[in-house]
């Protein structure tokens, strides 16, 4: 199996990173131990550029990783050397700008009356809506590629504005406090893409394992070759999946993690060394 390139696209919070602190000392080594056998980590997550600059410092490495539910793909380089993009990178999305154009010009008015957008708040409600502190609250509203905010109406209303979203080729995310308005992108999307790059220009055996935890999940759940669900604590999620495939933790992020990447290296009889 050593000749056949590994990737791990793995979702951070609730999946890697513990869900209540974000913390995940306890497998530091062992994603450590990963990289040095030659396994490629792609984080692939909703969470800003900025954000997961956090989390590549905390990690003590550098790694490629897709940003805002799959917008955009950084440090290509790090996939492989020959790979090519503009700034090192891939993006699937329109800027913001483009897309707040679009939201004002096409969306009726009275859908727009019933956003709140966070960018147009106090730093006290962003922080008090976000459950973030003074000091990671820019990190997460750094956003090129998505428009977070706060939406007022009843169910059948959200399901209208996604609908008028979807006819301007637009998504709406629903995230667990907020919801981001983002160009038609996905997770999975993001990662099939850059999948098929690698074949068609490199033309190598590749296995990925993909590690998740949530809805905005399951595009890249669906499109890998070793699905994993990490549970989350008190609450029952991704239970409808049922691709006999699926490995599913026992325990949450982070040591859920672990166990499921052990397991999956276990099924091809990858052996991790040193
Ligand atoms: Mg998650």
């Amino acid at each position: 199996m050593k000749s056949c390139q590994i990737f791990i696209f793995t979702d951070l919070d609730g999946s890697l990173l513990n869900h209540n602190n974000f913390e995940f000392k306890e497998i530091k080594d062992f994603i450590l131990d990963c990289i040095k056998n030659g396994i490629k980590i792609i984080p692939n997550t909703s969470k800003t550029n900025s954000e997961i600059q956090v989390f590549l410092d905390q990690l003590g490495q550098n790694l490629p990783f897709i940003v805002e539910n799959g917008a955009a793909i950084h440090n290509l380089d790090l996939v492989h050397p020959k790979i090519k993009g503009k700034n090192n990178s891939l993006v699937f999305s329109r800027s913001l700008a483009e897309i707040l154009e679009l939201f004002e010009k096409k969306i009726p008015k009275n859908f727009q009356k019933r956003c709140f957008f966070l960018k147009d708040m106090s730093s006290i409600e962003q922080m008090k809506i976000l459950g973030l502190n003074k000091k990671y609250l820019p990190f997460a509203l750094n956003r090129e590629y998505s428009i977070p905010l706060v939406f007022e109406g009843s169910k059948e209303i959200v399901n209208e504005f996604t609908r008028l979203l979807k006819e301007i080729g637009m998504k709406l995310h629903e995230g667990g406090r907020i919801y981001n308005i983002c160009d038609d992108c996905s997770k999975g999307k993001a990662m099939i893409t850059l999948i098929e790059k690698l074949k068609n220009e490199f033309n190598f055996n590749y296995h990925t394992i993909v590690v998740g935890d949530s809805p905005n999940d399951i595009s890249m759940l669906n499109v890998s070759d070793q699905p994993c669900i990490i549970p989350l604590p008190n609450k029952k999620n991704l239970r409808h999946l049922k691709d006999k495939k699926i490995i599913r933790a026992t325990q949450t992020a982070p040591q859920g993690w672990e166990e499921v990447v052990r397991e999956s290296l276990k099924k091809i009889n990858f052996e991790l060394e040193g």
